[in-house]
């Protein structure tokens, strides 16, 4: 960028949930180290989840800031405090209210536009009000969908060919068409939106989400080239959309303190899991988490402990925090577990653990972030999708990479998913940790994990993508408003 120029200067808005937060602090952190001044849109609860981290990621030369506005909990009849999209997203009376209280957000991010002038707004896609708040001050918006390229372009097919209305019941595959490589899926994997005309709310939303889109800049995808070739260029060249892919985004916190600062406060102390994973050969360890929403009922937890006590397998297992009086484990299952297990009761600093030599499998229910957390460790997974994109994202591991291998979940735990005997849980950990299917797995995960190291390097393709788009939106600034970049 020229000196001559004031800084870029750009928005992150990001959805309300952790798995929207953490990769859109990630992202900001990572425009800053690049030199634009980045401004974190959020409200003061999750605002606090992320200080510390902001006051790290600042340097003398680099300028990432947080403005809050106020989330309009009274308004909507939240309790006070009920910020963030994980407590409520679960429970059918306030997700409604969540999302109403959403929408208010965007005069108050029009009154922060107007009084900051950035030259770009980067908010979620489950804003999709943001572009005619970035049209009134005449500034470009991107969106950020959170996914891969993979599931984007394989939903767009599935939502354009309809190739669910063309089997005869719920579990017959279908082939999703003009999708690069053979892909299955079966109805019950489809969003029930995709599937019916029910539910008209949530369709209406999901459409305007996709006008939104359509109509803006183009999107920043938390993604690397080598991962997603066929499908990044699909993207571009099929469906004639613009994107920059520039991930691995986690890979922005380099040192254990960003690592472990991730989200929210652990329920662990680093230095703790740390010294625990030290005394562990390499690739001993699997670790076993299912991101920051889904919930399983007592039973299923049960089966899973039980599955990794067979597996005979070390493990670090993240368990969402209970009520205190469910059994959820096996009678002694602690005391035999000791030295082999290690159950982590809430948040876990998981990029730490994922990274650390020791790990060398990862049961995960496919949320993106994990998904490319995983990659970029260059570990092996058990998919175990619960809902969402979750299912394709189980494909680009399972089928397009094979580095991965399902535990077989045929539908949405949501909807009162498959339930998981401890046998399958057992059989699909062994299968990643020992014999020869799994060193040859390892071989191409760990390639890949080196790949998405490289990708974030000066000159790898995510470090070229992201300098061109701040080439772009910096010329783009200039050309068409430089009275407002002096104004700074
Ligand atoms: N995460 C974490 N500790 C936990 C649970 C989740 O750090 O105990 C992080 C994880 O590293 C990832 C994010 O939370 O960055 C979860 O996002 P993902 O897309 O995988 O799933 P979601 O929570 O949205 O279902």
């Amino acid at each position: 960028m020229d000196s001559e120029y004031p800084k870029l200067s750009i928005f992150f808005f990001p959805f309300l949930a952790h798995g929207h937060m953490i990769p859109t602090v990630d992202m900001a952190k990572l425009f800053a180290s690049r030199g634009v001044k980045a401004t974190i849109i959020t409200t003061p609860l999750n605002a606090s989840h992320i200080s510390k981290t902001i006051e790290k990621a600042k340097t003398p030369g680099n300028g990432i800031l947080v403005q809050t506005i106020r989330f309009p909990c009274a308004e909507v009849g939240l309790p006070e405090g009920c910020e963030i999209a994980d407590d409520v997203l679960s429970s059918p009376e306030e997700a409604p209210k969540f999302f109403k209280a959403i929408t208010l957000l965007q005069e108050p991010l029009e009154q922060l536009l107007h009084q900051h002038n950035p030259h770009c707004l980067i908010a979620d896609m489950l804003y999709p009000w943001a572009l005619d708040s970035a049209n009134k001050f005449g500034i470009p918006r991107l969106v950020f969908h959170g996914t891969s390229f993979f599931s984007w372009v394989a939903s767009e097919c599935v939502r354009f060919y309809e190739p669910h209305k063309h089997v005869s019941s719920d579990d017959e595959p279908f082939l999703i068409p003009n999708f690069p490589g053979d892909i299955k899926m079966t109805r019950m994997q489809l969003a029930d939106f995709i599937k019916s005309d029910e539910d008209a709310d949530y369709r209406r939303m999901m459409k305007s989400i996709k006008e939104s889109e359509l109509k803006s800049y183009g999107l920043v995808v938390n993604s690397f080239y080598e991962l997603e070739q066929p499908y990044a260029d699909h993207f571009r060249k099929v469906l004639g959309r613009k994107a920059w892919h520039i991930g691995p985004l986690s890979l922005c916190n380099t040192d254990i303190e960003e690592k472990a600062l991730r989200g929210k406060q652990g329920a662990i102390n680093e230095h703790e899991c740390l010294k625990w994973l030290d005394s562990k050969e390499p690739n001993s360890v699997v670790y076993v988490c299912f991101g920051s929403l889904a919930n399983f009922a007592e039973s299923q937890l049960k089966e899973i402990a039980m599955g990794l006590e067979a597996s005979g397998q070390h493990f670090i297992w993240v368990v969402r925090r209970r009520k205190e009086d469910e059994e959820w484990l096996p009678e002694g299952f602690e005391k035999r577990m000791e030295g082999r297990g290690l159950i982590i009761r809430g948040w876990a600093p998981q990029v730490l653990i994922l990274d650390h030599h020791a790990v060398g499998g990862f049961v995960t229910h496919c949320g993106w972030n994990s998904t490319l957390e995983g990659v970029t460790a260059g570990v092996l997974m058990v998919t175990w999708p619960v809902a969402a994109e979750q299912f394709y994202n189980e494909k680009l591991l399972t089928r397009a990479h094979k580095i991965g291998v399902p535990v077989g979940v045929k539908k949405w735990a949501e909807r009162d998913g498959d339930y998981v005997k401890w046998e399958t849980v057992e059989k699909a950990v062994n299968r990643i940790m020992r014999g020869k299917e799994a060193e040859e797995m390892r071989k191409r995960a760990k390639e890949l994990g080196q790949m998405a190291r490289r990708a974030v390097e000066e000159g790898g393709s995510s470090y070229s993508d992201l300098t061109a788009l701040i080439e772009e939106l910096s010329s783009s600034c200039r050309l068409c408003n430089l009275n407002d970049i002096y104004r700074l």
